[in-house]
C-alpha cells in the first residue's frame, strides 16, 4: 500500500516483560484468533473484522459480533490515511518497553468511520492539531511481532 512507513523499533530486551506487562499482544496463531490482524499488518495493511450479519465494522477486530452474536466475520482493510481526532503526550507512567520513548505523543485517529487510538510517532505534541491528516506506519519489534502507528501525512 502506498505510502505507508515502518520501522523497526528497538526496546530495552535486557528487560525481560511478563506476559501479563508486555504491550505488545502474542499474535501467532496458537496465541489469538485474531493472528489475521498481525498477518495484514505485517502486508502494510490495517484491517478490522466486519459482521457478515448485521454489517457492523468492529474495532478492535472481533471473533464474535458483540452486537448480534454472529461468528460470521470478514477482514476488510481500513485504509491508512486517518484524520487526529484527539491527541496528548505521554510524559509520565508510559507502560513498561517505552520508558525511554518518553515523551510521545499519542491519540485518537478517526479511519473508515472508526476511532482508534496509536501512538503518533514523528512528531511533537506542540506541532500537532486536531484535524490533521495521519498516515498508518507499521512498526516491527526484534522479535518478528508488529504493530501500527499513525504519523503525520506529508
Ligand atoms: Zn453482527
Amino acid at each position: 500500500m502506498k505510502n505507508v512507513k515502518s520501522e523497526r523499533v528497538k526496546r530495552i530486551e535486557e528487560i525481560k516483560l511478563p506476559q501479563m506487562l508486555d504491550f505488545y499482544p502474542l499474535e501467532g496463531e496458537k496465541n489469538t484468533r485474531i493472528n489475521p490482524f498481525f498477518e495484514n499488518l505485517k502486508e502494510r495493511r490495517l484491517t478490522t473484522t466486519k459482521c457478515k450479519t448485521c454489517e457492523r465494522l468492529l474495532w478492535p477486530p472481533r471473533i464474535i459480533c458483540p452486537e448480534c452474536m454472529s461468528d460470521e466475520l470478514e477482514w476488510v482493510n481500513l485504509g491508512s490515511e486517518g484524520e487526529l481526532y484527539a491527541f496528548t503526550e505521554m510524559r509520565l507512567g508510559a507502560p513498561l518497553g517505552f520508558a525511554e520513548d518518553v515523551p510521545f505523543s499519542i491519540g485518537i485517529v478517526k479511519i473508515s468511520g472508526l476511532s482508534i487510538s496509536a501512538r503518533i510517532d514523528d512528531a511533537k505534541y506542540e506541532d500537532l492539531k486536531i484535524g490533521d491528516k495521519v498516515q498508518l506506519k507499521i512498526v516491527e519489534l526484534e522479535d518478528g511481532r508488529v504493530f501500527y502507528r499513525f504519523v503525520p501525512s506529508e
